[in-house]
C-alpha cells in the first residue's frame, strides 16, 4: 500500500501537464510504515529519451535524488512516470525496464487531460506485476 499526500499528487499532475506531449518521470522518497510506503518528498528528473512514449530518467539527476535522500534520511519508495495518451496500465515497455522488485512503480495517465488516473505497481523477481492500493492523504487545513 502506498500513500501520498494531496499536494504531492497535485504538484506531479501539474509537472507532467507542462511536459506534455513528453512522458514526465521522477521518484518517490519516504518511509515504511508498517507495511504503509509513506511518501515524504517527490523528485522530478528529466526524461533524456524526450518522448511521448518512453522516458529514461538523468542519470545524474538519479545520483542527486539519492545522495539528497541519504541526507534526509528518506529511502527511495518508488519511480513515477506519466502516459500521455494511454491508460495506466503497466506496459510491456515498462515491464522491460522494471528491475527492482523493493520499490513501487507509479503511473499517471492523462489520457483523459482534465480526469487523470494514478495507479501504483510492484513487480516480482519474476517480473509479475501486482497493482497495489494507492491512498490519497488529505492535509488538514488551519483555515
Ligand atoms: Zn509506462
Amino acid at each position: 500500500m502506498l500513500q501520498i499526500k494531496e499536494p504531492d499528487y497535485e504538484k506531479i499532475i501539474s509537472y507532467a501537464k507542462e511536459h506534455l506531449p513528453e512522458e514526465a518521470c521522477g521518484l518517490v522518497a519516504g518511509c515504511l510504515d508498517g507495511g504503509v510506503k509513506k511518501i515524504k518528498k517527490i523528485y522530478f528528473l528529466t526524461n533524456t529519451d524526450k518522448s511521448s512514449t518512453h522516458y529514461f530518467m538523468d542519470i545524474n539527476e538519479q545520483l542527486a535524488a539519492v545522495r539528497d535522500m541519504r541526507k534526509h534520511g528518506l529511502a527511495l519508495l518508488g519511480s513515477w512516470h506519466s502516459h500521455p495518451d494511454s491508460p495506466a496500465g503497466f506496459s510491456e515497455e515498462d515491464r522491460r525496464l522494471a528491475y527492482d522488485s523493493s520499490i513501487s512503480y507509479l503511473i499517471l495517465s492523462l489520457m483523459h487531460r482534465d480526469e487523470p488516473q494514478f495507479k501504483s505497481y510492484t513487480i516480482s523477481r519474476e517480473k509479475e506485476v501486482t497493482e497495489e492500493p494507492v491512498i490519497l492523504e488529505k492535509c488538514e487545513t488551519n483555515s
